[in-house]
């Protein structure tokens, strides 16, 4: 059925690089050869699960959203991928992304834009469009993605999804094509609060082969969205992301969700994070940096596209005809950006000091969470915009980051739940719920509550 679906609309939406409808079958089938035989199977076993073309595919190719990708084939899997095969899920097909997962909007993508189901002429933001608008559209119930800066939960509010961003540390990270390996976490996208968190259950836990790992063992993620309740919890209300800035709609729903936390029982506070205004600054010195020397090793030799220069040259020439034509326009601006910053000279004014401020972020956060168990606070200021409007100003496209790359700085965990249409543009709106380190669980509690 979801096959069908993905023919009958992914031609509008274009959430999918890649499905291979045999392979997808095949797995299925085998799942109900076993169920069929009486083995006791997964909650998840046979449900299809779309997939961000960031994580590696055995079986499928994988190209991060650019050309210089293009036609690769991994040779392993992840261990999300690991994962979610033994306990049963159906891999569907490679979700559209921004290249390198650089954007918010996935018009970033080699491969053309991702459509926001909701509006087809909005995007459906990003980095992990695809994924995102795939579980809207009823292309996939599940999907996984990543967030560096937002990617999982940015889309999810503007497709009126649940997207989460785990503790930093609690998914593995192997196979995961690394934008900056200090943000980035991989994570679940759904329809409901407790599919994500079904699948997160299914993806946590600690892998020897991520050095960032987390040992620690992880409560029921699943049990704590059953549980839904938010009695006795201090919700912080973010003061420097509840106003100026938001559009009016947007706000209106977050006040109602904030409201009906409180009649459930909640005790709402105001909290404040005062070096939120630096944080945007911040994040795009550090994101860039190491997206810089991430992406050095797409040198035409080990992986992928190759381009070799009329009239042959040196390896060097050979590198720089390829990632000339192998990286796409906001790669290449933040690899300059990145190099920049760190090079000789540059690097305590710029990345030194983007690192200082990440510190007082941190600072932040623990001084909020000395006062509420969970802060909440719109996921973006904006729902959807169209396809187009910001493509040529990529400031526009930063500030809109603002409410969600807190999150990353800090490696705390976060959710974006939908809570209902804005009034001005009947267009989706999600509520940002952001919890301790390791406190994930408290998430799925408060977030069943609101959906
Ligand atoms: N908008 C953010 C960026 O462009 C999102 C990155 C991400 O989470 N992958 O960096």
């Amino acid at each position: 059925a979801h096959l069908d679906r993905i023919g009958a609309v992914d031609g509008d939406v274009h959430a999918f690089l890649h499905t291979d409808s045999e392979l997808s079958l095949a797995a299925a089938e085998e799942i109900d050869r076993r169920r069929a035989a009486g083995e006791q199977l997964h909650a998840l076993a046979g449900v299809p699960l779309a997939v961000k073309d960031v994580i590696v595919t055995n079986d499928m190719p994988t190209t991060s959203g650019s050309r210089i990708l293009e036609g690769w084939r991994p040779p392993y899997d992840a261990t999300v991928m690991t994962k979610v095969r033994a306990a049963g899920l159906v891999p569907i097909g490679k979700t559209n992304m921004d290249e390198f997962a650089m954007g918010s909007s996935t018009e970033h993508s080699a491969y053309g834009p991702t459509r926001n189901p909701w509006d087809l002429e909005r995007i459906p933001g990003g980095s992990g469009g695809g994924s995102a608008a795939a579980v809207a559209a009823f292309e996939a119930p599940l999907a996984l993605g990543s967030d560096t800066g937002g990617s999982i939960r940015q889309p999810a509010h503007l497709t009126g999804t649940v997207g989460v961003k785990p503790t930093y540390g609690g998914v593995s990270r192997y196979g995961a094509i690394a934008l900056a390996s200090s943000l980035d976490q991989i994570g679940p996208c759904s329809r409901t609060v407790l599919d994500s968190a079904l699948l997160h259950d299914v993806i946590a836990g600690h892998d020897p082969r991520d050095s960032t790992s987390l040992t620690d063992p992880w409560p029921s993620m699943a049990e704590a969205a059953r549980r839904g309740d938010v009695k006795g919890l201090r919700i912080g209300v973010v003061s420097q992301l509840s106003g100026e800035g938001f559009q009016p709609g947007v706000l209106e729903r977050f006040r109602e969700a904030v409201a009906a936390l409180e009649s459930a029982g909640a005790e709402i506070v105001e909290v404040s994070l005062p070096s939120l205004e630096y944080a945007i600054s911040a994040y795009y010195l550090i994101m860039p940096a190491e997206a810089s020397s991430n992406l050095a090793k797409f040198d035409s030799v080990r992986f992928g596209l190759r381009v070799n220069p009329p009239g042959g040259g040196t390896v060097e020439d050979v590198m720089s005809a390829t990632r000339e034509v192998g990286f796409g326009a906001e790669a290449k601006r933040r690899i300059i950006l990145g190099t920049y910053a760190l090079s000789a000279g540059y690097y305590d004014a710029y990345y030194g000091s983007a690192q200082k401020v990440r510190t007082l972020v941190q600072r932040d956060f623990a001084a909020a969470f000395a006062q509420a168990d969970v802060l909440v606070s719109p996921t973006a200021p904006t729902t959807a915009f169209r396809l187009g409007e910001k493509t040529e100003d990529p400031m526009a496209m930063y500030l809109g980051d603002i409410a969600t790359i807190p999150a990353n700085l800090a490696g705390i965990p976060g959710m974006s739940v939908p809570v209902g249409l804005a009034a001005e543009d009947g267009l989706p709106v999600g509520l940002q719920l952001l919890a301790p380190a390791r406190e994930d669980a408290q998430l799925y509690r408060v977030g069943a509550v609101v959906e």
